[in-house]
């Protein structure tokens, strides 16, 4: 099968023909039809996140339907349109895994780092840890819903009854959270680079009540922040733009160090924190929501081949919503 292939970190990723892969006990084979690029991807390549299997095919924001069962699999059947995200296997009986938070296991692997994901024509994955892909959504659209939409819902409950929210990095997925907050009837704030006025203008047509330049403060006080875009410089930026009692919220899984700051930002119980990958039950949760309101992704499509360009334009901030890798479209 085709694939691109990560060799090093700071490498291009390689076209590459590699073997079949062969689902095991337990796992479904996938036609991967889409599949969405996600910052993750980028810190993987970039060599941010220093423990990838190498060789690797990135990619866990995959839509794909089953073409083959492994030995035990029951409750998925051949011909199911179904999404595979990051979370790919957990232990389940760690202290985590018990607790309802098995997004936190010890020994979690992770779809497209320490498995194989979805920037190839098949892909292989624990049958336990796919999602059916709701109807209505054809494979292009689906695909950002798997990270994006999943980690952004994750961090909006995490941001909890915030009235007045700020989104910091309007990319894939804030353009998703903020379609979620205001079916909720709050208030959503957009902050972007300075200048980045197409991004300020995608947030004001999907709802955004104001839009501008994260580093000059906020209109009126936030209730909660949650912080997108990696850069550390925000965490003190968006403490400064939150009221007392507020929580500011950090989605990725990567960000550059965070500058000192006086500790009267935080005052006044500010809470700060991170949101750590996600639960099957995450997956659930936002999979029946997302077609009820109903969530609308804004996709730009790349070829297969053209994965590298596409790294390069998520880089660079150049996509308005998520850009996605088109493999072999079923539901167009
Ligand atoms: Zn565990
Ligand atoms: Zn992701």
């Amino acid at each position: 099968m085709r694939a691109m292939v990560l060799d090093a970190a700071r490498t291009p990723l390689r076209l590459a023909d590699i073997a079949t892969p062969q689902p095991q006990a337990g796992q479904v084979l996938l036609r991967v039809h889409a599949c969405g690029l996600c910052r993750t991807d980028l810190h993987v390549v970039d060599g941010e996140l220093a423990h990838p299997k190498l060789p690797l095919v990135p990619g866990h924001q995959i839509v794909g339907t089953v073409v083959a069962l492994g030995d035990g699999v029951d409750a998925v059947e051949v011909g199911q349109r179904m999404g595979v995200p990051w979370l790919g296997w957990t232990c389940g009986t760690c202290r985590y895994c018990t607790s309802g938070r098995e997004n936190l296991c010890d020994r979690a692997r992770f779809t497209g780092y320490d498995i194989d994901g979805g920037y190839a024509q098949l892909a292989v994955a624990d049958a336990r840890f796919c999602l059916p892909i709701p109807q209505g959504y054809p494979d292009l659209q689906a695909a950002p819903l798997l990270c994006a939409g999943l980690i952004g819902y994750r961090s909006l409950v995490a941001a909890g009854d915030a009235e007045r929210i700020g989104l910091y990095g309007f990319g894939a997925a804030a353009h998703i959270v903020i379609q979620v907050a205001r079916h909720q009837g709050r208030r959503a704030f957009a902050f972007t680079r300075a200048g980045d006025v197409a991004s300020q203008q995608f947030a004001l047509r999907l709802g955004a009540e104001w839009a501008g330049d994260a580093m000059q403060g906020a209109p009126e006080a936030l209730d909660a922040a949650i912080i997108f875009a990696p850069a550390g410089e925000l965490v003190p930026a968006a403490l400064r733009a939150t009221a007392a009692g507020g929580t500011v919220v950090c989605a990725g899984i990567h960000m550059s160090d965070i500058p000192a700051f006086p500790y009267e930002i935080l005052w006044g119980e500010r809470v700060l924190r991170s949101v750590a990958n996600l639960t099957r039950r995450d997956g659930e949760e936002f999979l029946a929501l997302a077609p009820r309101i109903p969530v609308r992704t804004e996709v730009r499509p790349f070829p297969l081949d053209d994965a590298n360009a596409a790294l390069d334009t998520l880089r660079r901030g150049d996509v308005q919503g998520a850009a996605v890798l088109a493999v072999d479209l079923a539901v167009a």
